[in-house]
């Protein structure tokens, strides 16, 4: 995960890192490297060069030039900046509501559905919670299918309507499905496109007006960089939505979306998928990345 980008930034700090005492040009000529990390990670340029501003002031403030350990003071900023951009205090999942209904939204392919498993898994692993897994892609066959292969593999139910093409009467059905049954979380799986276009746009904000979630989670593939950005964007706008889920960290992903995405938005991460498994879920915790990526 990260690992071009943690490799650049250490690079970049390495150089004060050893030093007893630095100048200005050295601290100057470090953030300039570490905003070249940041861009080359496909963070976004005004964010970048945010970023790298308020280390630069924190480090002056500090006085980071007369420390006795200048360099282990430059990674404790860097660090606590990188901390603070993607996110600073956890958040976790708003679970009021009885039941408890999230709605998941996002581009197809970016791991609703899988997601949408993974966090019923977590859940039912809780012992209190008893969800449903709600199927509400009406354009799909297949992925109302994928639901009840996820749902059968994790031992919890799904509720689906394959001959009804609305989309809004199948989530609030399955609401009514789980009040009936003694289901106190509802997850709501919804049809995405491949990109954001209206008519998606209209169908999503649609069932979350009828339903009204307790949760809106926007989930986003972590490997389309900015893009990932531009569409947390869209949905945002159309839903202002509680929490972002970022996908598939487990692979080769240069961490642009992770690092950008709560300053665009200004929501926060709160889980990530780290694999194609129902296990391969983590709570996001900004401070353990940031840890992750400056080693
Ligand atoms: P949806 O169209 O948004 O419902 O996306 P899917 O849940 O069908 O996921 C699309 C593809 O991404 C599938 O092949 C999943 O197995 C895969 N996938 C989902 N989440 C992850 C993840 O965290 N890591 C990896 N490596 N693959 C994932």
């Amino acid at each position: 995960m990260f690992n071009n980008l943690s490799e650049k930034l250490d690079k970049a700090l390495h150089v004060l890192k050893g030093h007893g005492s630095i100048t200005e040009v050295n601290v100057a000529e470090t953030l300039k490297e570490v905003r070249r990390a940041l861009l080359d990670a496909d963070v976004n340029f005004k964010i970048a060069k945010n970023f790298t501003n308020t280390v630069k002031e924190k480090a002056l403030g500090q006085n980071v030039l007369t420390t006795l350990q200048p360099g282990q003071l430059m990674v404790k900023i860097v660090k606590d900046e990188l901390t603070q951009l993607m996110g600073g205090d956890v958040e976790g999942i708003n679970m009021s509501g009885t039941p408890t209904i999230i709605l998941m939204s996002g581009l197809q392919g970016s791991g609703k559905t899988t997601f949408s498993g993974k966090l019923a898994n977590f859940l039912k692993n809780k012992k209190t919670k008893k969800p449903l897994l709600v199927a509400c892609d009406v354009y799909r066959p297949a992925a109302v299918d994928q639901l009840h292969v996820v749902g059968d593999q994790i031992k919890v139910d799904v509720y689906s309507d394959k001959g009804n093409t609305d989309p809004v009467a199948i989530a609030q059905a399955g609401i009514a499905h789980a009040k009936q049954n003694g289901h106190n979380v509802v997850i709501i799986d919804t049809a995405g496109r491949l990109a954001v276009d209206e008519a998606m746009m209209t169908e999503i904000s649609n069932i979350h007006k009828a339903i009204q979630p307790q949760e809106t989670l926007f989930v986003v593939d972590s490997m389309t960089g900015q893009d990932a950005v531009n569409t947390a964007k869209a949905f945002n706008d159309v839903l202002n939505f509680d929490g972002v889920i970022l996908t598939k960290l487990d692979g080769d992903t240069r961490g642009g979306a992770a690092i950008s995405i709560k300053s665009v938005v200004n929501k926060p991460i709160k889980f990530i998928g780290t694999g194609e498994k129902m296990e391969a879920i983590d709570v996001f915790y900004p401070s353990r990345m940031a840890d992750r990526i400056l080693g």
